[in-house]
């Protein structure tokens, strides 16, 4: 499976827009993706179990060395998404992903060059003011 580029992505969103022309619709729809995912992700804690929350305070703090903070931040989750639980969450990440690009192409914004600008800023803001 070769991945297309976000252009093309975008471009093939358009095509298949027709049912979906109204901004409305579409915001909408990406919200109601968008808690799809969540609730996939929710599933494979509660349903599956192949993932499990232990959540308590990370402490972190303003001078905690990255690393260390990586290494507290992985305490959250344990276990991995079975390939059944993976599946369904990709499944609802693309849909969510398709009404952003249909969103995108409504309101005439590059979904390229959304990530473009957004990893600028990751790569110059700092560990802390990810949020
Ligand atoms: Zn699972």
């Amino acid at each position: 499976m070769s991945a297309p580029t976000l252009q093309e992505f975008q471009s093939q969103v358009s095509e298949l827009l027709l049912r979906h022309r109204s901004l409305l619709d579409v915001v909408t729809k990406f919200s109601q993706s968008n808690a799809s995912v969540n609730r996939a992700v929710s599933k494979s804690i509660t349903e599956c179990g192949c993932i499990a929350l232990n959540a308590k305070n990370q402490g972190f703090s303003e001078e905690m060395p990255l690393d260390q903070a990586h290494l507290q931040s992985k305490s959250h989750m344990e276990g991995e998404l079975c390939e059944q639980c993976r599946e369904i969450i990709r499944n609802e990440m693309g849909k969510n992903l398709f009404y952003m690009s249909a969103m995108c192409n409504l309101l005439d914004i590059s979904l390229e060059d959304v990530v473009a600008r957004e990893s600028d800023k990751c790569s110059t803001l700092g560990w802390f003011n990810l949020t």
